[in-house]
């Protein structure tokens, strides 16, 4: 950690709290002193300013108050029936708090020479390509808060960054502010690796591709070796943007249980908990709708056709397994249900970072001659460096 990167209004006015439970580090402005951390609900000791602690650049005001927030966490817990009405009591206790996020610009260049096939039916025809391009990233968002990781952070955002407002304590008023886990220097590394991946990512994908061909149907392009890959990556712009968060922690039967509202839209994320009884009730709901539906329907047809009540009493043994097979289904699928309704909002992550445009513009194109075999192709490449 170099002395530059450290944003020049360091923490000095405010107050520094830690958390001896989950060390998080929080700057506050208020004058009581009995503040607990919004993550974990441990009293906070005040503690010494430390060089990397960097306040925020920029912060994004609340536009969602606590009631709001609050109706928001019971509308998400309501969305299902089965997170234990236990839940509802810690909702009332959601904090405000000011999450640290860098917003990044950067830009990467980077080129291939690749080795790939055409695969047409049986035969393959090789070919060699040369790519080369740029890519621009816009406001890439990098969590810098410890406990907000960065699927929560898209799962909650995304957030909005426009008209940020300067920082100050006067502004974040009884707000808690969080001090960022990561430094200036290591998000932008972690930027600069996404950069380069996503152009390589880029230059691949503009010779891979698929195409209908009238006589021979579909066909693909495979690739078959990187001969060459060059990357670079540059951070354009960095800010530490304070982004407005309700948090909310509670115990459930001995687990932590962390819920955040997003401050601007009122979005919530986290797992909800879930009351097994209630779940048990709702399989065996479906149990029997299936089991029901499936002697209901071969009771009428035994109806129909059998007219000897002892033929139809064992007539009805092959639906009854039947039914409680399907029985079996529609409960697996209910409770499948259930988890998928209360378990993914923290679990959906993305291949590219969900919030930032990036653009993408490629300045090198060139394609071999179809070859015969790869080493011709590998020839061909050689040819084009002259
Ligand atoms: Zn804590």
């Amino acid at each position: 950690m170099t002395d530059e990167m450290v944003h020049p209004n360091c923490v000095s006015r405010g107050n520094v709290y830690g958390c001896p439970h989950c060390h998080v580090r929080i700057a506050t402005w208020q004058s009581q002193t009995d503040a607990t951390c919004p993550w974990c609900n441990t009293q906070l000791l005040r503690s010494d300013t430390t060089h990397s602690d960097s306040l925020p650049e920029c912060l994004m005001p609340f536009t969602v108050s606590r009631e709001q927030a609050v109706a928001a966490l019971h509308r998400y817990a309501g969305k299902t029936l089965f997170a234990p009405d236990a839940f509802e009591a810690h909702v009332e206790r959601a904090q405000a708090v000011f999450v640290p996020f860098w917003i990044v610009n950067a830009k990467a260049i980077g080129s291939v020479a690749l080795l790939g096939h055409i695969a047409l039916r049986r035969s393959r025809t090789y070919y060699a390509a040369r790519r080369a391009g740029r890519k621009s990233f816009a406001d890439l968002s990098v969590t810098a808060s410890t406990h907000m990781s960065d699927t929560h952070l898209d799962s909650v955002g995304p957030y909005s960054i426009d008209d940020p407002q300067p920082f100050s304590g006067d502004r974040v008023g009884d707000v808690a502010t969080e001090l960022p886990s990561k430094t200036a220097l290591s998000a932008a590394d972690q930027v600069k690796a996404l950069a380069r991946e996503s152009v390589y990512r880029s230059l691949l994908n503009s010779t891979l591709y698929s195409e209908y061909n009238q006589h021979s149907g579909w066909f693909a392009i495979g690739l078959d070796e990187t001969v060459e890959r060059h990357e670079e990556a540059r951070v354009t712009r960095q800010r530490l943007f304070a982004m407005p968060a309700w948090i909310l922690h509670c115990t459930w039967e001995g687990k932590d249980l962390l819920f955040a509202v997003n401050g601007q839209n009122g979005k919530c994320v986290g797992n909800l908990p879930l009351d097994n009884l209630k779940i048990t009730i709702a399989e065996l709901f479906a149990f029997f709708v299936g089991l029901g539906l499936v002697m209901l329907m071969a009771g009428m047809l035994m109806l129909t056709y059998l007219s000897d009540p002892k033929e139809q009493a064992e007539a009805l043994l092959i639906p009854l397994s039947v039914g409680i097979g399907v029985g079996v289904v529609c409960a697996h699928a209910a409770r499948a249900r259930i988890m998928m309704q209360t378990q993914t909002a923290v679990e959906t992550s993305h291949d590219d970072r969900a919030q930032g445009t990036h653009t993408f513009v490629p300045t090198i194109r060139w394609d071999s001659k179809p070859s015969h075999t790869i080493e011709e192709a590998r020839q061909q490449l050689r040819d084009s460096e002259r």
